[in-house]
């Protein structure tokens, strides 16, 4: 069963380390932002600082 209203998932959050997807969000403009996932390789290279970087399209 279908609910009547869908939303669009604009907002993504893409692992900068392996480019996989690992979540997306309803926001309202397009959006990238990239993270490190949970994956040992992801997170053994990642520094202490954060780094977020979002593309508006
Ligand atoms: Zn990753």
């Amino acid at each position: 069963m279908e609910q009547g209203r869908r939303q669009l998932l604009l907002g993504t959050i893409i692992c900068k380390k392996c480019d996989r997807i690992i979540a997306e969000q309803d926001t309202e403009k397009v959006i990238v932002y990239y993270v490190e996932c949970n994956k040992r390789d992801c997170k053994e290279q990642a520094v202490a600082e954060r780094e977020v970087q979002y593309i508006e399209a």
